[in-house]
């Protein structure tokens, strides 16, 4: 079992961070903000799909207003994302947004940051340190290593907040590479006691931003660093929703919806164990509570690995015996009927979980 490294705890409206509190997953809408109907169909998919926190870009006046209606309609929390512009943090502030993100990159004036945080702390409103490999403030300092430079401008940012007597804070030091990454939050992790929220940026298209995403943070999660995390994926972002939660059930830090064990197939298998896994799959993901599935293609390790999910189906040429918490519950004969038949037993143990 991972032991998580102490935090102090943040509310982002009703969702709590840090210390023992589950592991957020949060996503980012990909939609205008200034399209408030896109924006909100946008945020439902999320939500539906498991998200618990919504970031949304504040590029301009007229997004930091939409907040307004967005946020009356929105099933989570949501944090505006800000950059360049310290005016359009109080401006989303003022329209209810629950959380603040700032680039220090960006945004770096003392006295635009102390005015963002009087706001903030008016409301009680926690404030991300957003920091990012690609746009860091310029310094003097000469640095070896861009870690050190992104620890020294999230401390920096820190030290400023909490000299206003503020402590809603959480941090992000997210760069595209990963032994970047890692550097940085494991040196963040010592230095001061706040949330981290995790992330690899611009991770890429889903299979190698997936895999990216995963590497980085699996390391680091499995050291007890990290209380939210966003898997950042050039898709629709309920893909980062969904790789989020599995790379959190590997580690045991969430249980969330089904699992799919699928054999990858082999010379042995008499059936398209590929077919019968993404149908198996398409079905699951319509499904919310947690079920482990097991797709096998032949006798070899099928009825073992069949035995150990909740259900599973082991097939061979024409016949399957589909397993149900170890024990052969039914029989399949025909190919064609393998399918139906693993789903009614599915849907039958779904339901009384
Ligand atoms: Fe091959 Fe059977 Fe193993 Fe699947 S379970 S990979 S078909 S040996």
């Amino acid at each position: 079992m991972i032991s998580r490294r102490y935090s102090v705890p943040i509310k982002i409206g009703n969702v709590t961070i840090g210390n023992s509190a589950p592991i957020v997953v949060q996503s980012m809408t990909k939609t205008d903000t200034r399209d408030i109907k896109a924006t909100t169909i946008q945020i439902e998919e999320l939500a539906d799909c498991g998200c618990e926190l919504v970031r949304v870009a504040v590029p301009d006046q007229q997004a930091a207003d939409a907040i307004f209606k967005i946020r009356k309609n929105s099933p989570m929390p949501i944090i505006a994302d800000i950059h360049f512009d310290y005016r359009l943090a109080l401006a989303a502030i003022e329209s209810g947004i629950d959380g603040i993100r700032l680039n220090p990159g960006n945004i770096y004036d003392p006295k635009q940051i102390t005015s963002i945080t009087k706001a903030a702390k008016e409301r009680q409103i926690p404030i991300r340190i957003g920091i990012n490999a690609g746009s860091l403030p310029k310094t003097d300092k000469q640095y070896t290593q861009t870690a050190d430079h992104m620890v020294d401008v999230a401390i920096n940012q820190i030290k400023l907040l909490e000299s206003l007597d503020f402590n809603l804070i959480k941090v992000s030091l997210k760069a595209f590479d990963v032994f970047t990454t890692i550097q940085a939050y494991r040196k963040m992790a010592s230095k001061a006691p706040y949330p981290l929220h995790l992330g690899i940026t611009e991770a890429g298209l889903p299979k190698a931003g997936s895999i990216r995403s995963a590497v980085g943070m699996g390391i680091l999660l499995n050291e007890g660093i990290g209380d939210t995390i966003r898997v950042s994926l050039s898709t629709h972002p309920r893909e980062e929703v969904y790789v989020a939660y599995e790379i959190l059930k590997c580690l045991s830090l969430r249980d969330h919806g089904p699992t799919l064990v699928s054999c990858p197939g082999c010379g042995r298998s008499e059936i398209d164990i590929v077919e019968l896994a993404n149908s198996v799959d398409n079905e699951l993901k319509q499904m919310k509570k947690s079920i482990k599935v097991a797709v096998m293609g032949c006798v070899v390790n099928g009825p073992g690995e069949a035995r150990d999910a909740d259900i599973g189906i082991a097939c061979g040429k024409d016949r399957a015996a589909i397993f149900k918490k170890g024990v052969v519950v039914s029989r399949v004969v025909g190919e064609a009927n393998f399918l139906s038949a693993l789903m009614t037993e599915i849907r039958s143990l779904y339901n009384q979980i």
